[in-house]
């Protein structure tokens, strides 16, 4: 049993924590919403009043906030000047490649080993336990890690260095970003020549046009039960977050020189929707927005 701090306890952070109090780890939760700190209390988790009360005895540090701001912040303020000796350090937020490799070396400065690994799969894998991380840091500490990943996915790469997992982040959602827009034309053309979604779905799925944004995610209602299609776009995923994964796509595309142009169009599409009072609904409603509603 190890002692886990475990910051951000939101629509991933909750269930990923909860995953951790139920093999059994000691978890110390803490999230400026009560609420979401009651919920994981509920779940097992020792409520923690700050976020260096919750890190102060801990053996590993396991953060989910939003955006690289949050991270900086907290690791900055919170929980950088009140480890423990020996602490491994893990962010499972998706945020900018340079704020990432910014605090790990903050982090490195002060002797503590820490990883960056965000995760794909969704509010589903997070409870399910079934994430995708994608790790960056030393090999080492991706090793010591690894169990705790192990109790909260099922599919754990080592990216590569610093950094690495969130550059590998940012590329899939990307290519998510684009997928769904993909999908949601794909769909909306379909209905216009007349044809049943379900029937659509049972071709595209089996054929060529298959895509994860379609088999697990499909972004009308009907054909994949779990998907916010079937609760009026209730997030999952905001189109928020996925508008600031974009634009971290498009910073980084144009820092690497990168051509991206269907990065860069659904970028443009993404905050057309956000924008437009959606940022809280779930990122596959923009197929409502593609119908023209
Ligand atoms: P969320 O908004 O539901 O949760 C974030 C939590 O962080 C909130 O509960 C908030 O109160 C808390 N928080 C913010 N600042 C804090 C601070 N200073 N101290 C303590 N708590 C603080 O977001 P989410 O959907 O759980 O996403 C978290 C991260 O995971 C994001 O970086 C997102 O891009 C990434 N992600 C999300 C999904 C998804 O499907 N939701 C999938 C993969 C990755």
């Amino acid at each position: 049993m190890a002692k886990i701090a475990f910051i951000g306890l939101g629509n991933m952070g909750g269930p990923m924590a909860a995953n951790l109090c139920k093999s059994q780890h000691h978890v110390s939760a803490f999230d400026l919403s009560e609420a979401a700190v009651a919920q994981a209390v509920d779940k097992g988790a020792h409520k923690a009043k700050s976020a260096a009360e919750a890190v102060k005895d801990a053996e590993i540090v396991v953060t989910m906030l939003p955006a690289g701001k949050h991270v900086r912040e907290v690791y900055e303020k919170d929980v950088l000047p009140n480890l423990a000796k020996g602490a491994l350090l893990i962010d499972c937020s998706t945020i900018d490649v340079e704020s990432a490799r910014h605090v790990a070396e903050l982090a490195s400065k002060k002797g503590f080993e820490m990883i960056d690994a965000p995760v794909s799969g969704g509010v589903g894998g997070a409870t399910a336990g079934t994430l995708t991380f994608m790790v960056g840091g030393p090999e080492a500490s991706f090793g010591k890690a690894r169990p705790i990943l192990e109790k909260m996915g099922k599919n754990i790469v080592h990216a590569g260095g610093s950094g690495a997992g969130q550059a590998a982040k940012i590329c899939n959602n990307m290519i998510l970003g684009i997928s769904m827009i993909a999908v949601s034309e794909g769909f909306m053309l379909g209905k216009k020549l007349g044809l049943d979604a379900q029937k659509l779905f049972n071709v595209v799925s089996t054929a060529s046009g298959s895509c994860w944004s379609l088999v697990n995610y499909c972004p009308v209602p009907g054909p994949v039960p779990a998907s916010p299609a079937n609760r009026d776009y209730q997030a999952g995923f905001t189109a928020a977050m996925m508008l600031k994964d974009l634009l971290l796509a498009q910073q980084a595309a144009s820092a690497a020189g990168a051509s991206t142009p269907l990065g860069a169009e659904a970028a443009q599409l993404f905050s057309l929707f956000a924008n437009s009072g959606n940022a809280g609904k779930d990122f596959s409603g923009i197929v409502k927005m593609i119908e023209g509603k």
